[in-house]
């Protein structure tokens, strides 16, 4: 039997309908959710990022400010600008889109901004936080996936849990987070042996290595459920880690690409974002 698909798309939107009603709860305590995002130069897909998650963060009721500066922006210039948005009261969540242009240190710049305001999840502080099991903002796109598997009722607690992809964006806060719900968790990567011995005993597969259509039908265990994070471009169409046609005939549950866990990263930025806020009034 063909998997069930897991819409991100329709799951993120209600998610936001949910976020929408705390933002409005907040407005009524007086606080409105505030989020700023850096935007450094006009490298396009980044202005295109940033304005999507402005006209979104308006659509659920935030105050949303982008500072636009230019390219020849100083690292001074750039650590002067977090550093005032820190100290701004009405702004709750902090965001510098990268890239940033390569003169500038990205990560001194991300270590700059407030942990409690550092809506990415990226802070190092974040980072140690997760592994340490404190409450914490959790990056974006690894707590979305946790939250469809949470919303698709696919149970973690003692299953199973395959993360293949190590990186700090992704892979490693993937393995934090579904160790918290309790799943065994094993963690893959390049120099991995025998992979496919390990995917196949996967109740549940996440899959952030930047190989298109890697994870072929083979490598999964029948009824699993298969978190597709990949974005890779062939020929104009996008396509995930996971071959998709082959891996739908063999899992019980799986993320198309696209309309998956792209989906859930910006509806997660605007979750982090009304918790800070929330917490700002504690
Ligand atoms: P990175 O390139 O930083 O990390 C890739 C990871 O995959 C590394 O840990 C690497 O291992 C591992 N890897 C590479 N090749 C293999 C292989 N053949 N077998 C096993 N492991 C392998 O990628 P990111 O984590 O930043 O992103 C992963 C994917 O997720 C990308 O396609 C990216 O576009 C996508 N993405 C999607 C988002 C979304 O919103 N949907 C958000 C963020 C990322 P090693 O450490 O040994 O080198």
């Amino acid at each position: 039997m063909a998997a069930q698909i897991i819409d991100g798309k329709a799951i993120a939107e209600r998610i936001r309908a949910e976020i929408r009603e705390k933002s409005d709860g907040l407005a009524r305590k007086g606080v409105r959710p505030g989020l700023a995002v850096i935007l450094v130069g006009e490298d396009p897909p980044s202005v295109l990022y940033v304005n999507s998650k402005e006209k979104t963060a308006a659509e659920v009721g935030f105050t949303s400010k982008v500072l636009r500066m230019p390219e020849d922006t100083t690292q001074r210039e750039l650590i002067a600008e977090i550093r005032r948005l820190n100290a701004d009261t009405e702004i709750h969540g902090i965001l510098v889109q990268m890239p940033l242009p390569k003169h500038l240190d990205e990560k001194a710049a991300m270590d700059e901004v407030d942990p409690d305001k550092d809506v990415d999840g990226l802070h190092v502080i974040n980072a140690g936080r997760l592994a340490a099991g404190i409450p914490c903002l959790a990056p974006c796109t690894p707590k979305g996936v946790i939250e469809l598997l949470k919303r698709c009722d696919v149970p973690m607690k003692g299953s199973n849990a395959v993360v293949v992809g190590r990186s700090n964006l992704v892979g490693k806060p993937v393995a934090q987070l579904l160790l918290a719900e309790h799943a065994t968790v094993t963690i893959c990567h390049s120099r991995t042996r025998d992979l496919a011995d390990i995917t196949r005993r996967a109740d549940i597969l996440v899959v952030a290595i930047r190989q298109k259509n890697f994870i072929t039908g083979d490598m999964i265990k029948p009824g699993a459920a298969v978190i597709d994070v990949g974005i890779n471009r062939v020929d104009g169409k996008v396509v995930g880690d996971v071959d998709f046609d082959a891996a739908r005939e063999v899992a019980g549950a799986i993320t198309p690409m696209p309309g998956g866990v792209g989906r859930m990263t910006v509806a997660m930025l605007l979750s982090n974002t009304v918790d800070a806020a929330e917490r700002s009034l504690a």
